[in-house]
């Protein structure tokens, strides 16, 4: 069974840990999510970002794939499946029906009066299926999936409006972490951070999570932060693996002694952050 988030990340916001959102890019990152986190005792958040759904085969297949592998992997842990960066609310809806327990709603590109409209219209779906929403306000800079854009940090009073108007369960306001490869150390409003959680009471969700000081890391779950994303550090670690083993045997074509280092790699960094984050052995155990 995938689970909604609400429960994880309010358990982790009052006891000051994060829980990992990792991103698949194809089903064995799903496996070594799972391996991670069932091996950390560790409550998961996986995801697809909207641009990736078609690529693995659609929103049902992602669902049902998922759902299956935590069944025949004898997962205990608890497991959210997330749809990162919603276009549209029709894309959300489908995703529920599809059977995700979780979606995120970007509105963040819209003017604030539509963003809560829209986002309001997902979560009235959403909590009509027991699916969790998460919103965005501000603009997580840095390229994601390809396309690039500036920051822009979240304005507090929209961040109050929002959450008071549309009852979301999670927000990632913009507060200085950009998507992919950081130029240097990020520059984080950790003052308009603590506003923000503190105005409005619910679990703060960090984009961009790949690459940020681990001293950086620690400060933003202090200040609220409950969620934290993570994709370009699994895909570097996978892909660093994949290149040195093929660079080193030229003969190599077996894709079980490439494919599976490769694995051991994502499995490697998933660990990594989850001991990071404080969620490690704090998985209430699910029967799935
Ligand atoms: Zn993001």
């Amino acid at each position: 069974m995938l689970l909604s988030m609400k429960e994880m990340l309010m358990d982790a916001k009052q006891n000051k840990y994060a829980v990992g959102q990792f991103n698949m890019n194809s089903f064995q990152w799903v496996e070594a999510i799972l391996q991670a986190a069932e091996e950390e005792q560790s409550p998961v958040i996986i995801a697809s970002t909207d641009r990736i759904v078609d690529y693995l085969g659609g929103l049902r297949l992602i669902a049902a794939t998922t759902k299956k592998l935590v069944e025949e992997m004898n997962i205990t842990v608890p497991v959210t499946l997330h749809l990162d960066h919603g276009f549209t609310v029709e894309r959300c809806k489908e995703a529920i029906d599809a059977g995700y327990s979780s979606v995120m709603f970007d509105g963040s590109k819209f003017p604030i009066d539509q963003n809560i409209e829209m986002t309001k219209e997902v979560v009235d779906y959403a909590k009509a299926h027991g699916v969790s929403v998460e919103a965005e306000i501000g603009s997580v800079g840095g390229t994601e999936d390809g396309v690039t854009s500036g920051i822009k940090y979240a304005d507090p009073n929209e961040c109050f409006r929002l959450v008071r108007e549309t009852k979301v369960d999670a927000l990632a306001a913009a507060l200085g972490s950009v998507h992919g490869v950081y130029q240097g150390e990020p520059k984080f409003a950790f003052d308009l951070m603590q506003e923000i959680s503190e105005g409005t009471d619910i679990p703060l969700a960090l984009h961009g999570g790949s690459g940020i000081p681990d001293h950086q890391i620690v400060k933003a779950i202090q200040y609220g932060h409950a969620k934290i994303n993570v994709n370009t550090e699994c895909n570097q670690a996978w892909a660093k693996k994949i290149r040195e083993l093929l660079s080193n045997d030229p003969e190599l074509y077996s894709p079980p002694a490439i494919l599976g280092p490769g694995m051991d790699a994502i499995r490697g960094v998933v660990k990594e952050k989850i001991r990071l984050f404080g969620s490690n052995q704090k998985a209430k155990t699910h029967v799935h």
